[in-house]
C-alpha cells in the first residue's frame, strides 16, 4: 500500500509501482535495470516529455525514452542542440542565438554571428569541439526563474533574440537549461548529460530569417546530427550518399523529367516530355482502378469564387496565408486559386437532390491546385506551389463508412503493390477521449466512425498505430506511410472522414424513411499528389521504373546508317503494340549507343545490324541483364507484354 510520501508510478503494460515522491524516470529505470538506466535519455510522464532526472511528485503514468523511441531521439537532437551552441559560443565568442529545436532528421542552432563568418570548412572544428565537451559529461539542468531574472540574464548577456522570446512568455512558465558553460532559455526536455552523444556530424549551414518573417533579420542556420554510437553514423553516412545519388531533383535532371523555371515561378515544376508520359502512364492506371472501383470522374475549374472558400471554411482558417484573391474588372468580383478540390464536389453533389439510394457516390479528379509555400520551403517536386491531386470524394450515408474505407484501402493497396512499395504501415487518428467538445460532428457518428476505421484496417490485416487526438477537428483520417528502398519513411496516401463541409455547405439526402439527412464526406487520395508521388517513386527506384511506366520502353539502336529503314520499320511496328521508345540515329560507335541507353536507364536495348535486317530481326539488351539473344518482331512483341503486365 502507498502511503503519503510515495508516488504511484503506473508503466505503460499497465504494472503499478511505489516510489518515494520526488522520484525521477532514471532511478524509475535504475531500480528496473542497469542496462535500462543506461539506456533511458527521456521520459513520457502523463504525456508529456520530460528531463529523466526531473522529480515526480505526483501519481503518474510513465513511459521511459530511449533513442529507440520518436520522442528520445527528440531529446537527444534537442539536447545536440545546446551541444552545438556551447561549442558555437567557445568558438566564436560573442555571437548570439535565436532557436535550435531538433528536427525530423537532427537537429539545428540559428545564430547571429555578427561580423564573424562561419563555412563549410569550419565543420571539422566544430564537430571535434562538440566531442569534446560530449565528454565531458555535463549534466544538463534545469532551472526554473522568474520573467524578471530571465530578462536581467539575457539583457546582461546581450542576446536580444533571446530577449524577443521571453518577452511572449508567462511568468511562472520560463525555465533555463545549463550545461558546462553554456545556458539556454529552454522549454526542455533534455538527455541527462552530454556524454550520451558520442559522434556528430554537421550537415548543413544556411540563411534563416529570424522567427521565419523575411521582413526580420537573415540568421544563419547550422544543421547538424548526433547520435549515442559511432557506427550509426557511419550508417547514417552510407545512406546519405545513396540518397544523394537518388534525389529525385538530380535524376529528375538527368532522366529529363521536370524542371523548374524562374521566369515561371517558384515551386511551379514544369513536366517535361518523358516525365509527362510518366505521369499520364501513372494518371491512367489510376483512372482505370478507380473506375472499377466504382469511382465516376468530374471535372473542375482552376478557380472558384472566394465566396465558395468563406462557405468552406478555408478562407477564415488559410485566407491570409494563401495566394491572395485575383480580382476582375468588376470591382465586387474575387477569385481564389483553387487550394482544394473538396468545396468544388460539394457544389457538384449539390446539383441533383440525392437519395439514400444514390449513394455511396465517389466523385474522382486529378485536380490541380495552388498553395502559397514560403520560397525556403519549396523542395523539388516534394514541396511545391502549384499541384495535381489524385483526388476523390465520397459521399455517403454513415453506415457505409466502413465498407467504403475498406474499399479505398483495397485500392490503396493495390496501387502500393503494382508500384513496389512492400514496406508499409498506416496510422489511425482519432479524437481525443478527453477533449470531446474540440470537434465537430455528432458523438455517435464519431464512434461508428472510428470504430469503422479501426474494424475496416484489422479486416484488411494492414499494421496500423492508433494516436488519440490526431484526428483532424472535422473528423478522424487513415494515413499510410511506405519505407522505401533506403529505409526512409514517406507519408502517402490519406483516406480522411470529414463532417464538416456536408454541414457546411448543407449537404443532403432524403433516407429511406422519407426524412433529410446528413451525408458523410470521405477525402482520399492514394498518391497524395502526382508531383509529390512521382519524387518518392525516383527516389525509391533511382530512376529505374518499373517497365509499364518507363517514358522510354525502348533504344532501337542501329549498327551503322545502313540499317536506319529498318529501324525506322521496326519502330513503327512496335509503336503499332503501344510501345515507346526511339531510334537512336546518331553517328556513334554501338558500344556507346548501348552505354548511353543504360544511363538513361531504357529497359531495353534492340540492336539492328545485317544479320538482324536480313532476318526481320532484333538483338535484344536488357539493362541490368545484358544479351538476351535475338528474337523475331512477333515473339519480342509478346515477351514485352508479358514483362510489362501491371503486377
Ligand atoms: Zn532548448
Ligand atoms: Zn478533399
Amino acid at each position: 500500500m502507498k502511503d503519503e510520501s510515495q508516488v504511484k508510478i503506473t508503466l505503460p503494460d499497465g504494472s503499478e509501482r511505489f516510489y518515494p515522491k520526488g522520484v525521477t524516470a532514471l532511478e524509475i529505470a535504475l531500480s528496473i535495470s542497469e542496462g535500462l538506466a543506461r539506456n533511458v535519455i527521456a521520459a513520457k510522464v502523463n504525456n508529456e516529455v520530460w528531463d529523466p532526472t526531473r522529480q515526480i511528485t505526483e501519481d503518474s503514468l510513465v513511459k521511459l525514452l530511449t533513442w529507440n523511441d520518436e520522442d528520445g531521439k527528440a531529446t537527444f537532437w534537442h539536447s545536440s542542440a545546446h551541444l552545438l551552441a556551447e561549442a558555437l559560443e567557445a568558438l566564436y565568442p560573442g555571437i548570439k542565438f535565436g532557436t535550435g529545436p531538433s528536427i525530423e532528421k537532427g537537429f539545428y542552432y540559428d545564430v547571429d554571428l555578427g561580423g564573424q563568418t562561419i563555412s563549410q570548412e569550419d565543420f571539422p572544428k566544430i564537430e571535434a569541439k562538440m566531442l569534446e565537451l560530449a565528454r565531458q559529461k555535463n549534466e544538463y539542468i534545469r532551472k526554473p526563474i522568474s520573467k524578471a531574472e530571465a530578462i536581467e540574464y539575457f539583457t546582461k548577456k546581450g542576446d536580444e533574440y533571446k530577449l524577443e522570446l521571453i518577452d511572449g512568455l508567462e511568468d511562472g512558465s520560463i525555465t533555463l537549461y545549463e550545461q558546462g558553460g553554456f545556458t539556454d532559455l529552454c522549454r526542455g526536455p533534455h538527455i541527462p548529460n552530454t556524454g550520451f552523444i558520442k559522434a556528430a556530424k554537421l550537415t548543413n549551414i544556411a540563411g534563416a530569417y529570424w522567427r521565419n518573417k523575411q521582413e526580420n533579420k537573415m540568421l544563419t542556420r547550422i544543421y547538424g546530427i548526433t547520435f549515442p554510437k559511432q557506427k550509426e553514423l557511419e550508417e547514417y553516412v552510407t545512406l546519405m550518399e545513396e540518397a544523394k545519388k537518388r534525389d529525385h531533383r538530380r535524376l529528375g535532371k538527368e532522366l529529363e523529367l521536370f524542371a523548374f523555371s524562374e521566369k515561371v515561378g517558384q515551386g511551379l515544376p514544369l513536366w517535361l516530355p518523358k516525365g509527362a508520359m510518366l505521369r499520364e502512364r501513372l494518371q491512367a492506371f489510376l483512372s482505370k482502378a478507380q473506375s472499377r472501383a466504382g469511382y465516376v470522374p468530374v471535372i473542375t475549374p482552376h478557380i472558384g469564387s472566394k465566396d465558395l472558400y468563406v462557405t468552406s471554411g478555408h478562407w477564415d482558417k488559410y485566407g491570409k496565408d494563401s495566394f491572395q484573391p485575383i480580382k476582375t474588372p468588376n470591382l465586387d468580383e474575387e477569385y481564389m486559386l483553387k487550394p482544394m478540390n473538396c468545396p468544388h464536389h460539394c457544389e457538384i453533389y449539390k446539383t441533383s437532390p440525392r437519395s439514400y439510394k444514390d449513394l455511396p457516390l465517389r466523385f474522382s479528379e486529378f485536380g490541380t491546385v495552388y498553395r502559397y509555400e514560403q520560397s525556403g520551403e519549396l523542395h523539388g517536386l516534394t514541396r511545391v506551389r502549384g499541384f495535381t491531386q489524385d483526388d476523390a470524394h465520397i459521399f455517403c450515408r454513415p453506415d457505409q463508412v466502413k465498407e467504403e474505407f475498406i474499399r479505398v484501402i483495397d485500392l490503396v493497396l493495390y496501387v502500393f503493390k503494382s508500384l513496389g512499395f512492400d514496406d508499409y504501415s498506416a496510422q489511425i487518428s482519432l479524437r481525443d477521449p478527453n477533449n470531446k467538445e474540440k470537434y465537430i460532428g455528432r458523438d455517435e457518428d464519431w464512434e461508428k466512425a472510428e470504430s469503422a476505421i479501426i474494424e475496416a484496417a484489422a479486416e484488411r490485416g494492414l499494421s496500423t498505430v492508433t494516436e488519440l487526438g490526431e484526428a483532424a477537428f472535422y473528423g478522424p483520417k487513415l494515413d499510410f506511410m511506405v519505407r522505401d528502398a533506403l529505409g526512409r519513411k514517406w507519408q502517402l496516401g490519406t483516406i480522411q472522414v470529414d463532417y464538416q463541409l456536408p454541414q457546411r455547405f448543407q449537404l443532403e439526402y432524403t433516407g429511406s424513411d422519407n426524412q433529410k439527412h446528413r451525408p458523410v464526406m470521405i477525402h482520399r487520395a492514394p498518391f497524395g499528389s502526382m508531383e509529390r508521388f512521382t519524387a518518392i517513386l525516383i527516389e525509391n527506384t533511382a530512376g529505374q521504373f518499373p517497365l509499364w511506366l518507363s517514358p522510354d520502353q525502348i533504344a532501337i539502336l542501329p549498327i551503322s546508317e545502313k540499317f536506319a529503314d529498318y529501324a525506322e520499320d521496326v519502330f513503327f511496328q512496335l509503336q503499332d503494340h503501344d510501345i515507346r521508345g526511339f531510334v537512336d540515329h546518331r553517328d556513334e560507335k554501338i558500344g556507346r549507343k548501348i552505354r548511353d541507353a543504360e544511363v538513361t536507364k531504357v529497359p531495353f536495348m534492340l540492336i539492328v545490324g545485317e544479320k538482324e535486317a536480313a532476318e526481320g530481326k532484333l538483338s535484344v539488351r536488357r539493362k541490368g541483364e545484358g544479351d538476351l539473344g535475338s528474337m523475331t518482331i512477333d515473339e519480342f512483341t509478346a515477351f514485352f507484354k508479358k514483362e510489362a503486365a501491371i503486377a
